[in-house]
């Protein structure tokens, strides 16, 4: 029987709806175009891809666009090969050599798990990565491996201190995943700003204002223009001296603390060229194995008495929403904007191509 959608594959004037694997074919003709190496291309693709088909635009394959402006820019090596580095019992490094982070992520999977296993817990810095992964694309990997792990970065210095006005902490995301056995992971993954960067910059390329609260002009008011805040002003943190404080834990636990970056510095160290940032990562994983002993199942039920609790009440988990774009993305394919996509394959000329 034929269950392919009518509109699988279809284009019109103002969007075309691409498969899973035109996605991955658009991401490894443009990649392979610019010079990444095979590796570095395989594991970027594989986030963005996964970003796109779970609908989290900010960083699909709009990104290939910003990272082909890095490159330009020389803030990028495309052949960077990350090393990975044993450097205690529970902590493993991986320098990214200026690449990017997906396939420095990727590098020290293995040993953080077997650092975890064997210890309960333990941590993976990666170093010096231009980043552009979407945290729950980690996190999740992490807890289908049974491990419970947190995940969080700088970026460049985007964001106001609550109560401030001038840029100094990143959009800093965080995120958060939970293995189950019978369900999805529960993760979640959010920027300590009001939004992602990315979204702004979509509402710019769409010229459209962005709501109230997510932005100041450069004289600290708020502002909804998003050119005026991403150029001249400032993001603003969410749930304000909350997300604030969250936000310079994650400078400190994934700057200094892993002998990297902070945003402020990131910035810096870009000397005003525009690249993606580049910083370090901080992933601390944990096996409910070696935490829960002979309690795992005891222990696994009470969360997942909580998790049934949440939705019988009509509220949502985390990532409900993305598993279900997911499914739906395989079964309908994505709908790119035209204008987007025109955008992208812009960036290998056509007889290349
Ligand atoms: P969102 O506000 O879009 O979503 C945040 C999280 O909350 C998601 O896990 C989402 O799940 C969940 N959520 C949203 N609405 C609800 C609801 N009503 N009930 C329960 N849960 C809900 O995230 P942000 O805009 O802050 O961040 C977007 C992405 O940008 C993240 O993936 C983040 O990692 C990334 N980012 C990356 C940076 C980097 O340096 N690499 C920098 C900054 C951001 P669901 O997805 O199912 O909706």
């Amino acid at each position: 029987m034929n269950n392919k959608p009518s509109s699988l594959g279809s284009q019109s004037d103002t969007s075309a709806n691409l498969t899973e694997s035109q996605l991955v074919d658009l991401c490894h003709r443009t990649l392979h175009y610019h010079g990444f190496s095979d590796d570095q291309m395989a594991a970027l693709t594989e986030t963005l891809v996964a970003a796109e088909m779970d609908g989290c635009r900010s960083h699909g394959i709009y990104r290939l666009l910003v990272i082909i402006d890095t490159l330009r820019k020389g803030c990028v090596k495309p052949d960077a090969v990350p090393v990975v580095e044993d450097i205690a019992p529970g902590v493993v490094k991986v320098d990214a050599q200026g690449g990017l982070s997906p396939l420095a992520f990727n590098k020290g999977i293995e040993l953080l798990q077997e650092k975890a296993s064997h210890s309960g817990i333990a941590v993976l810095a990666l170093n010096h990565c231009v980043h552009v992964t979407a945290l729950w694309v980690e996190v999740e990997k992490l807890a289908q491996r049974g491990l419970v792990a947190i995940a969080c970065n700088p970026t460049h210095s985007y964001v106001a201190p609550h109560g401030g006005t001038t840029p100094l902490l990143g959009t800093n995301p965080i995120a958060f995943g939970w293995p189950r056995q019978s369900a999805p992971p529960f993760v979640f993954d959010f920027a300590t700003s009001m939004i992602a960067r990315g979204d702004i910059e979509l509402y710019r390329r769409d010229n459209k204002p962005i709501p109230e609260g997510w932005g100041l002009d450069r004289e600290g008011n708020r502002c909804q223009d998003a050119a005026e805040v991403l150029d001249h002003g400032a993001m603003l943190p969410f749930g304000a001296h909350k997300g604030s404080a969250l936000s310079i834990m994650i400078e400190l636990l994934a700057g200094p603390l892993i002998s990297d970056m902070t945003s402020l510095e990131s910035t810096e160290y870009d000397e005003g060229k525009g690249g993606i940032p580049y910083h370090g990562e901080i992933i601390i994983a944990v096996d409910p194995a070696r935490t829960m002993g002979e309690k795992r199942a005891d222990q696994t039920d009470s969360a997942e008495r909580l998790f049934n609790m949440i939705v019988e009440q009509g509220a949502r988990l985390p990532s409900q929403r993305r598993f279900a774009e997911r499914e739906k993305s395989a079964r309908e394919g994505v709908e790119i904007d035209r204008k987007l996509l025109t955008d992208i394959e812009a960036l290998v000329p056509k007889a290349t191509g």
